[in-house]
């Protein structure tokens, strides 16, 4: 079989946001990724997707004017903290502008050609962030600009898969009133931010579109097979999105210092597969990887290697085997609010 091209977002611009302290958001985590890269994907087959800066105009598609003002007149002071955990520092704007603009570039890239998979390797991360505030070490919210973008591009609907331990707080309330975008999240609870609990729907109008499964501690990959057998393949087969973006944070691999779920490396690949074969069902393929957190550095080189050899068409089976009675509950109360929903 001839290997998929993939679409690559990566700069070394990126590099430069980097805090005074030790901070788990690290360049480091960059260079990690760059080399699960290059031992999965030889460079003949990358399609290299150019980096700029988001424009204004693409920014406020989800963040309010005064905020990206706001944050614009704070990083111009140097080094600092925007709360307890979100640095920045005199390269940080640069940064961010060039991910967001990324973020834009590879979801055209894959709507428009020249590839239908890729991936953009992205710091700062975005998903915390909100149309008025920064937190949760982000400061855009890459994908969602480039969700809101693919949208202004003509694509009718648009889904969001994210993955991150983390609640993707951001994302949800950008697209909370949209009904053209399907947000599904998969992430530790109770946990940082607080959010993202499955009674969480979608506003009057948009119910259905926003989908929280809220995994306890501990939770190993075969509750995440089931997952993504019973909630989130069905409810992307209803949706049938133009374009799958995934925020595919990596924090919740049994290495990641900062949260107790237990995934690995192989459950990051089947998860990529399943959602290649979903979006190659739909007929378009697209598919488009985001890195968002992920804090471990070997955890992050070999999920990411596993997730671009699913990009490129090699086969891992969601993972399979017997759920803790936690694990069967927490699915269970999704499953019931996407019930309702339907019904
Ligand atoms: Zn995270």
């Amino acid at each position: 079989m001839h290997a998929l091209p993939i679409a690559v977002v990566d700069d070394r611009r990126f590099d430069r946001h980097r805090s005074e302290e030790q901070h788990p958001e690290r360049p480091e985590r960059l260079v990690a990724a760059r080399a699960g890269l290059a031992s999965a994907l030889p460079p003949a087959e990358q399609v290299e997707v150019l980096v700029r800066a988001v424009s204004e105009e693409e920014a406020e598609r989800v963040h309010s004017s005064e905020y990206l003002a706001r944050l614009q007149r704070m990083l111009r002071t140097g080094w600092g903290h925007i709360d307890a955990d979100t640095y920045f520092c005199p390269e940080t704007e640069e940064a961010a502008w060039l991910a967001a603009g990324g973020a834009v570039e590879l979801s055209r890239a894959l709507l428009h050609g020249p590839a239908r998979r890729g991936i953009a390797l992205l710091r700062p991360p975005g998903h915390h962030a909100c149309p008025s505030k920064a937190m949760g070490f982000c400061l855009l919210n890459n994908i969602a600009i480039a969700a809101a973008d693919s949208l202004a591009q003509g694509a009718i609907r648009v889904a969001i898969v994210d993955w991150d331990v983390h609640h993707g707080n951001g994302t949800q309330d950008i697209f909370y009133e949209e009904k053209r975008v399907l947000y599904v999240s998969l992430h530790q609870s109770p946990f940082y931010p607080g959010t993202g609990a499955p009674e969480e729907v979608g506003a009057p109008g948009a119910e259905g579109t926003n989908v929280n499964i809220a995994m306890p501690p501990r939770t190993g990959p075969p509750a995440y097979g089931e997952a993504f057998r019973t909630i989130v393949l069905p409810v992307l087969d209803a949706f049938e999105a133009d374009l799958v973006l995934v925020s595919a944070g990596l924090d919740a691999h049994f290495r990641d210092p900062l949260a107790q779920l237990e995934l690995d490396a192989d459950c990051f690949g089947a998860m990529t597969t399943a959602l290649a074969r979903h979006v190659d069902g739909l007929g378009h393929g697209r598919l488009g990887l985001f890195l968002e957190g992920g804090y471990d550095l070997e955890a992050i080189e070999d999920s990411i290697a596993a997730m671009l050899k699913a990009l490129q068409g090699e086969e891992l089976e969601l993972p399979t085997g017997p759920l803790r009675p936690v694990e069967q509950e927490a699915l269970l109360r999704t499953t019931q609010t996407v019930g309702c929903l339907r019904s």
